[in-house]
């Protein structure tokens, strides 16, 4: 199959009548059974019709994904809400309200509309309003429901450039629309409303205190995402599987600043003796410290902002270089910065190198 690039002129909108052509050419193509990547704030989502079950199908296929990993179903108009879902909890109106759209996923129950293979095989269903000219343009051209999971192949990083998706979508998938980099660059936040109360199953860029204080009430993480030692399984199926992982090994550092920049640079020069190809993903300040074949380096330590947006395609460029070992130093783990570390501890198979803090 030989996949087609649609390239758009003005990805901040307004879109221009090219790039309208071009998202409407796309509708068509989810229409007629077909799948289209195309961006959002958060990653390039691999997009099918949610509402035909053949379709989800060919996402599993195309990735690779195990199919008991359920997609996220995107719309483009809050009403469409309802045929896809029962019993909506007032908390669904009162976070789309502050959220939507924007980067929250919502865990409700599903209606008899959205096939099984959609969601794999539960009878929740997970929802979603990307903050994104082209992809709101391209839901609504392709009928109101695209399922999307991102456009990755199963457990490499989430591709954050069409670039990526074109390197390992290519000749699986009928087109992908470039609208440029990601602004966000990590996954969306998911909460499950379907239970007894609200709790966190993927920490995202909308963090636990963001989403208590828009309910006015404490929201909680799954314990088991967080914690690499937690027995407990994570209650989002795909935050069980291995994930974002690039080939090389990934060694997350955590310690004091000074502790952490010592340590790795002297694992970097025992990696060099030992004739291993050495990454390191760092802050802007220690950049000029680290002697390795790749550095990438984002804002301050602080700063999970910056360093959300570097790091997928930080995982890549490491494949690239063929990078046998990849430190990464420990950026804040407080707000957005959980997701940042969950993601980083997914990539690293849960190992975590953590120093032990001299008082
Ligand atoms: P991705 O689209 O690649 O970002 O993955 C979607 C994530 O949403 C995976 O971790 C899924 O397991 C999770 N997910 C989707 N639907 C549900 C659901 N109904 N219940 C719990 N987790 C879900
Ligand atoms: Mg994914």
């Amino acid at each position: 199959m030989e996949t087609v690039l649609y390239t758009i002129e003005n990805p901040d909108g307004p879109l221009t009548e090219n790039d309208l052509k071009a998202v409407h050419a796309c509708g068509d193509i989810i229409k007629r059974g077909g799948l289209v990547a195309f961006p959002t704030e958060t990653v390039y989502g691999l997009g099918g019709d949610a509402l035909n079950e053949s379709s989800s199908a060919r996402i599993y296929e195309a990735k690779g994904r195990p199919s008991d990993n359920p997609l996220i179903v995107h719309i483009c108009d809050l009403e469409d809400l309802r045929l896809i879902t029962e019993d909506i909890p007032e908390e669904a109106y009162v976070l789309a309200g502050r959220y939507w759209p924007g980067p929250l996923t919502m865990i409700l129950k599903a209606s008899d509309a959205v096939p099984r293979k959609t969601t794999g095989g539960l009878d929740t269903v997970a929802v979603r309003m990307p903050a994104n000219a082209v992809a709101l343009e391209f839901i609504r051209a392709s009928g109101g429901y695209i399922a999307a999971p991102s456009a990755n192949l199963s457990g490499k990083p989430s591709p954050t450039k069409a670039v990526f998706v074109m390197e390992d979508m290519r000749g699986r998938i009928d087109a992908v629309i470039d609208g440029g980099t990601n602004e966000i660059g990590l996954e969306s936040t998911i909460v499950d409303l379907s239970g007894d109360r609200p709790m966190i199953l993927r920490p995202g860029f909308i963090t636990a205190d963001d989403l208590s204080d828009a309910l006015g009430t404490k929201v909680i993480t799954d314990p088991a995402i967080l914690d690499p030692n937690c027995k407990e399984r994570p209650k989002a199926p795909g935050m069980r599987y291995r994930h974002y992982a690039p080939k090389g090994e990934v060694i997350p550092v955590k310690g004091s600043p000074e502790e952490v920049l010592g340590y790795i640079k002297g694992e970097l020069s025992a990696a060099r003796n030992a004739g291993k190809r050495t990454g390191v993903i760092c802050c802007m300040e220690n950049a000029s410290e680290y002697d390795a074949d790749v550095i990438r380096s984002a804002g301050a330590l602080d700063d999970a902002k910056a360093a959300a947006h570097i790091f997928y395609s930080a995982l890549r460029d490491m494949d690239d270089e063929n990078i046998d070992i990849i430190y990464v130093e420990n950026f804040t783990d407080l707000g957005f910065g959980e997701a940042l570390w969950n993601r980083l501890l997914k990539s690293a198979g849960s190992r975590v190198l953590e120093l032990q803090t001299k008082s």
